[in-house]
């Protein structure tokens, strides 16, 4: 009898540990486990979204101003007015490559909008919306560079970002490559523009920013990957992402995409782009 009650004593105090550490993390991601996450975001009032800061026409802080704007914002403002009926209901938190993952499951952003790639690996990890955008890897290298092509990067230094897609990318396609890593593009690219890499590569949506912020720099080798762009919600928020794929459809059909990419890339969406990304990179494989 008595060690009966020692051992319910003992299951109770067990059971109240495990659902503490189930319940723990901050206010967002509690609330997560109840039901709709779209019904927290409202009754908070604000969208959290991780975008780039350093990510010329997609995520970039204007030192003009020290505004974040872009195409990725834009997508952001246009979402917390649908769903906030305000776009300035929406806090932007930056994020980069190595740190956007991280940030989204331990509840300090409700969603990823920060070029990132639909990888089978990092669906495992977070849920991503339908494709957003179709981007692929290239170079950007100086202007007088004997570098044509992935395979002239043999031996010589090239940079890109931790956590990216790009480094494994190079790595698969040319070995030789001597890939250097940086917490950043801006990082990656002063490195560039200091000549102490011999070439960038990155998504060339990324690159054409960066070579209209420095015509001493051109893009080269074509597009050697394919890099389809998701928003990134964490797995247990269906509802959000339920949401943000209506929110997506809605948009693309309104022509209040179209606007958004004529605005900022100076041309026609593409008129193929799939729902779903196509798995044909080195490390989406
Ligand atoms: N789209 C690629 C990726 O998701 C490269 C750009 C980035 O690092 O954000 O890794």
């Amino acid at each position: 009898m008595r060690l009966k009650k020692w051992f319910a004593a003992a299951l109770a105090l067990v059971t109240a540990f495990g659902l503490t550490a189930c319940t723990g993390g901050d206010e967002s991601t509690k609330e997560a486990a109840s039901g709709s996450y779209v019904e927290t975001i409202k009754q908070r009032g604000k969208l959290v979204a991780g975008v780039k800061y350093d990510t010329f026409l997609f995520g970039y802080k204007d030192p003009q101003d020290g505004q974040v704007k872009g195409f990725e914002i834009d997508l952001m403002k246009e979402l917390a007015k649908r769903m906030l009926g305000d776009e300035n209901k929406l806090e932007l938190k930056e994020v980069n490559s190595k740190t956007r993952m991280k940030m989204l499951q331990g509840g300090d952003i409700d969603l990823i909008c920060a070029t990132m790639t639909i990888t089978d690996q990092r669906k495992q990890e977070i849920d991503f919306s339908r494709v957003y955008f179709m981007a692929g890897q290239s170079l950007l290298v100086p202007v007088n560079s004997p570098i044509q092509s992935v395979k002239d990067t043999a031996g010589k230094k090239v940079a890109t970002a931790k956590g990216a897609t790009s480094g494994k990318n190079l790595e698969a396609v040319e070995p030789n490559a001597k890939i250097e890593l940086f917490d950043n593009y801006a990082d990656a690219f002063t490195a560039l523009r200091a000549g102490r890499v011999d070439a960038l590569t990155t998504d060339d949506s990324i690159l054409m920013g960066m070579q209209q912020q420095d015509p001493n720099f051109k893009i080269v080798g074509g597009q050697f990957t394919q890099e389809p762009y998701g928003i990134g919600v964490d797995k247990r928020n269906k509802d959000l992402l339920e949401y943000v794929n209506k929110f997506l459809d809605e948009i693309m059909q309104d022509g209040t995409y179209d606007n958004l990419y004529k605005k900022w890339f100076k041309k026609d969406p593409p008129k193929d782009l799939p729902r779903e990304a196509v798995q044909e990179s080195p490390t989406t494989k």
